[in-house]
């Protein structure tokens, strides 16, 4: 049987197809899996969203998460954690809100 190509769903890379149509060879797949739970989004790093945890998630659930967190850190027992708040809002929203545009836009063209 010639060998036969096909475009990874995932990473769109070209991979050579093994035995059964549909098995792909191990390419080194770039792409990550949303770890929130019933999420199935899986797409390339740069689309994808890593925390500090070393869990990926899609932009959405990320913005999600996120969120939840900056309103916990908000609502803190004693004070709020102001140097938290900022980190946040700071370094980590700007990049999620950038991904997240970047994907309505694909999505809208
Ligand atoms: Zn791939
Ligand atoms: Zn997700």
């Amino acid at each position: 049987m010639p060998n036969q190509w096909a475009r990874c769903p995932d990473c769109g890379r070209a991979v050579l197809i093994e035995g059964k149509p549909g098995i792909m060879t191990l390419h080194g797949c770039p792409s990550r899996e949303c770890v929130y739970p019933g999420c199935r989004v899986k797409k390339p790093l740069d689309r994808m969203v890593q925390f500090a945890s070393g869990e990926w998630y899609c932009p959405n659930h990320g913005l999600l998460l996120t969120a939840k967190d900056l309103v916990s850190l908000y609502r803190a027992e004693d004070d709020a954690d102001w140097t938290a708040i900022s980190k946040i809002i700071g370094e980590e929203l700007p990049d999620l809100v950038a991904r997240t545009e970047a994907r309505e836009q694909r999505k809208a063209s």
